[in-house]
């Protein structure tokens, strides 16, 4: 018997394409917004530092899930994101050196309660019931960064039951992967199992239940969920 009150919840982990291994995933951060378009769809114009938000490693959702539809929200929104899955930490990490930190890349939604985000921004309020609920990071297998093709230059997509939404490329990133990367591990110290939602290009909007998610990012797959 272990020292425990009751059992340790199991580590939250994704697939990893092409092997049997698991990625264990510690923490979740996303950038707020990181392409100029949909910056101006949120009404930003400016170009800042990025920003960062976090969401529970437990709401890591496999590809091929039905998601609940989630409590307290009207408007249920979809954002396309590249993911970067870190592979080995560091604090202070030096752009020319970030990505040798990266295991590798994946397609994720970053949902979001956009009606409870924006009563929070309108308050000066934190984001998380906007943001970091449950189920709220599905995540496809992350491809091994060897395998990935060009993330930093790929075609980035999603539709909805179908119907094209978002479509743009990753190389319209405001802030460039190895930048988020140096940025993050100056406020914390970045670990292997991290996890880092890049932030999400233009066109997200509202997604109802029974409707079916899927996108990709040109070299690493698909990925779909379906809304409960
Ligand atoms: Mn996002």
């Amino acid at each position: 018997m272990s020292g425990f009150v009751f059992p340790p919840a199991p580590t939250p982990s994704l697939a990893i394409a092409g092997s049997t291994q698991r990625f264990p995933v510690r923490r979740i951060f996303c950038v707020g917004r990181n392409y100029a378009e949909h910056a101006r769809e949120m009404g930003d114009e400016s170009r800042e530092p990025p920003f960062f938000f976090t969401k529970p490693a437990d709401a890591v959702v496999e590809s091929g899930s039905t998601i609940p539809f989630p409590p307290l929200t009207a408007h249920l929104h979809h954002e396309i994101e590249l993911v970067i899955a870190i592979g080995k930490g560091g604090a202070g990490i030096a752009e020319s050196a970030a990505l040798d930190h990266v295991f590798g890349y994946a397609v994720g939604i970053d949902l979001t309660r956009r009606d409870l985000q924006n009563a929070a921004k309108d308050k000066g309020r934190p984001w998380d019931w906007g943001k970091a609920f449950d189920n709220s990071a599905p995540c496809a297998a992350i491809v091994p960064a060897a395998h990935a093709g060009s993330p930093q230059d790929a075609r980035i997509w999603l539709t909805v039951d179908g119907t094209v939404r978002q479509d743009s490329r990753t190389a319209e990133m405001i802030w460039s992967i190895p930048e988020v990367i140096a940025i993050a591990s100056q406020a914390v110290e970045l670990a292997p199992g991290d996890l880092i939602f890049t932030g999400t290009p233009a066109g997200v909007g509202k997604i109802t239940p029974g409707q079916v998610v899927t996108g990709g990012i040109e070299g690493l797959g698909e990925i779909w969920v379906k809304v409960g």
